[in-house]
């Protein structure tokens, strides 16, 4: 288990203890336009959002409406068109390339649909690879990739290659790997969306303890309602526009609907 003291993630501001929580994403009027040859594809048409320290956001809409677009931008991966993103109160909007690298490298976690691990190279080597860029010592990325792993259920994986995991496994490798750099904020694009349903509440009830437990903040994307109750907020595009925003009354714990499903052993967990 990773202690909460040993990955809280790093803030700015260390001074008074229990404050507020703060601003860790502001978006002023965010558009993004994609030229294709002539023809424009308007991805988001001016979105305007606030997310706060430890808040756990589903963003849900239609295919098409913008998601992985504002995941993309919000991530650092790529730059509006318009508009102002602040990341802990610093303007990130217009950086270049490798200075939005360095932002991805040490302020963010990201996990992927397809987990987008490195198919020769083991568990634990996956997990060592942003501590490699970040530039730790060796013995250090050790520690904190079997400890990462450890957080994950995947003691005794440390050596296998992705597919020698199952999907959900390989999830769970790609969510370590997110970790280790103890990010503020963790992104994951439909992160169930290759998973079964039992699957896919091991993996919530992940996400939900690294937001409880650690206080990381959450944004992910999917297109299933169940998931999203899992989280503490719900935003929906429509259009390359924000067309609801709503908090989640009674979050689900998915850590209790484990105890109700039948359990598996770790090996026909597939
Ligand atoms: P979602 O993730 O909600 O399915 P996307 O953000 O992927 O939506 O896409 C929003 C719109 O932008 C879609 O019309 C899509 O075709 C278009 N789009 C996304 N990425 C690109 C790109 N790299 N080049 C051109 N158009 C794109
Ligand atoms: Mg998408």
């Amino acid at each position: 288990m990773l202690s909460a003291t040993d990955t809280k993630p790093q803030r700015e501001n260390q001074d008074s203890a229990p404050n507020p929580a703060q601003v860790v994403i502001s978006l002023d009027h965010i558009h993004k336009t994609y030229h294709m040859g002539d023809v424009e594809v308007h991805a988001l048409r001016g979105i305007s959002l606030t997310i706060h320290e430890g808040e756990f956001v589903a963003i849900m809409g239609a295919s098409g409406s913008g998601k992985s677009t504002l995941m993309n931008i919000v991530g650092c991966l790529d730059r509006p068109t318009r508009g102002t993103y602040l990341l802990n109160g610093h303007d990130v909007s217009q950086l270049s390339k490798d200075e939005r690298a360095d932002i991805r490298n040490h302020r963010i976690g990201f996990v992927f649909q397809g987990f987008n691990l490195l198919s020769r190279t083991s568990a634990l080597e996956n997990v060592e690879l942003p501590m490699l860029y970040a530039g730790l010592e060796t013995q250090e990325r050790h520690r904190r990739a079997k400890e990462a792993l450890a957080a994950v259920g995947l003691v005794g994986r440390e050596h296998n290659h992705p597919n020698q995991l199952s999907g959900g496994q390989q999830q769970r490798v790609a969510i370590a790997r997110a970790l280790v750099n103890r990010p503020a904020l963790i992104l994951a694009d439909e992160p169930t969306g290759n998973l079964d349903s039992r699957t896919s509440v091991e993996i919530m009830e992940i996400f939900q303890r690294l937001n409880r437990e650690q206080g990381i903040t959450l944004i992910l994307v999917t297109h299933e309602p169940d998931i999203a109750q899992y989280a503490k907020r719900v935003i929906v595009f429509k259009d390359g526009k924000i067309s609801r925003d709503y908090q989640i009354t009674e979050q689900r714990s998915a850590a209790e609907e484990l105890k109700l499903l039948p359990a598996l052993t770790d090996d026909d967990d597939d």
